[in-house]
């Protein structure tokens, strides 16, 4: 039987950690369904699948403790830069359109996390996507095309392991083992929260699904000289990752599309790039009347490495993120980022310079659905209500 957990943190939550903290809590407990901060960062309200023994209750309880103290504590607020506020750029629309995508089965959800799409999302992602690949042209980007799986050796290579453990997705296969295939085929069958075939069954992993985009074109490069001393590149790809009771609408998917414009150089090539980006998208973001901000941020880092990852990535500015207006419940949602690396996959990798130091690289990355969906949320379904830029461009 479902029950509810109320109770005090040790830590308070400072405002600015709040989300950051809440997404984590789904990791916490396979026992927790959903959990809630209350807004002052001082207590937490947890929904339990079953009711627990006080005991187990308290052992949890230790658990979300554990998350909040080393994510909040002695945190300072993060220097936010907002680079660009169009927030308040007038939009026609108000309503979620989650509701409505369902019943025009133009969203379909297949399982949690994993949505098909229809004709008119389709075609607006088609739109977006032209506009990306001519902005690609214009910084003379290479095409190029990744797997949808990633070796597992070369995401250790990185680091990602340390990084982002809670949100990878594994990739296996049946143990080539006649009795083991066999017994697959026979007795295995989807029950109430998954396979029944036991973990055994299934070989060591030596692949995920992709997480990200720009990573596949650092492992191409690895440990040689860059091509020319500086590259870039473009490509557009199925990432994932898991996001546990966090996956609910567009919003947040396990499996989305990313397309990103890719720089590798020095230092100077790499950032100058990344601001002609910016700017060219800011154009863009007008011309298609998105209301938005761009502003510093950070990505996800698991509990043990946020704190230090995240002030770092706010001291050297190394992310900021477009984040889009979602005016029905008067909050935002990120749909791209500019990314600068420093010479972190350089030196994992092994990609050099011609004077021999570690290149540099740095991303301008969009999520697809996120941007279709935050564009619906303000303009609505019926594009005789949608700017022009974006009307006409839908037939091609
Ligand atoms: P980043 O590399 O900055 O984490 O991701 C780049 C972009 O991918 C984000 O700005 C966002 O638009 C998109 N993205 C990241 N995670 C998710 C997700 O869970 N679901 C969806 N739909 N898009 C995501
Ligand atoms: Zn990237």
């Amino acid at each position: 039987m479902a029950a509810e957990h109320r109770f005090a943190l040790q830590v308070i939550i400072p405002s600015h950690l709040v989300g950051q903290v809440q997404s984590k809590l789904a990791y916490v407990d396979e026992a927790i369904e959903a959990a809630q901060i209350a807004p002052d960062g001082d207590s937490v309200q947890l929904q339990l699948r079953s009711s627990l023994s006080a005991k187990v209750l308290s052992a949890l309880e230790a658990k979300v403790q554990q998350v909040v103290a080393d994510m909040a504590s002695g945190a300072l607020p993060p220097k936010v830069e907002i680079l660009e506020d169009h927030m308040a750029r007038p939009v026609p629309y108000a309503t979620d359109p989650m509701p409505e995508l369902l019943a025009r089965a133009e969203v379909s959800r297949e399982h949690t996390g994993i949505y098909s799409l229809g004709p008119l999302v389709t075609r607006l992602i088609e739109v977006f996507e032209r506009y990306f690949v001519r902005l690609a042209a214009e910084f003379e980007a290479a095409p190029q095309r990744f797997p949808t799986l990633i070796s597992a050796e070369k995401l250790d290579r990185v680091k990602y392991f340390r990084a982002f453990p809670h949100s990878l997705t594994f990739a296996t296969h049946l143990r080539e083992d006649l009795h083991v295939i066999n017994d697959f085929a026979e007795h295995t069958h989807y029950e109430e929260t998954g396979l029944n075939a036991p973990p055994e069954a299934f070989s060591k992993i030596q692949a995920l699904l992709s997480p990200a985009v720009c990573y596949h074109y650092y492992f191409a490069l690895a440990d040689r000289p860059l091509p020319g001393g500086q590259l870039t590149a473009t490509a557009v790809g199925h990432c994932f990752r898991y996001e546990s009771s966090n996956l609910n609408t567009l919003e947040r998917l396990w499996d989305f599309t990313m397309r990103e414009i890719i720089f590798v150089g020095p230092a100077d090539f790499v950032l100058e790039n990344r601001e002609r980006g910016r700017q060219k998208v800011a154009a863009y973001l007008e011309q298609i009347g998105l209301a938005y901000l761009v502003e510093s941020a950070n990505d996800p880092f698991f509990v043990g490495e946020f704190r230090k990852q995240a002030a770092f990535q706010n001291a050297f500015q190394l992310k900021y993120e477009i984040r889009a207006r979602l005016p029905f419940k008067d909050s935002s949602l990120a749909v791209g980022s500019y990314n600068y690396h420093q010479d972190f996959f350089g030196r994992h990798l092994n990609i050099t310079l011609p004077d021999g130091k570690p290149a540099h690289t740095g991303c301008v990355a969009f999520g697809l659905e996120r941007l279709a969906y935050a564009f619906l949320s303000q303009y609505g379904l019926e594009p005789a209500a949608w700017p022009a830029l974006v009307r006409e461009a839908l037939h091609g």
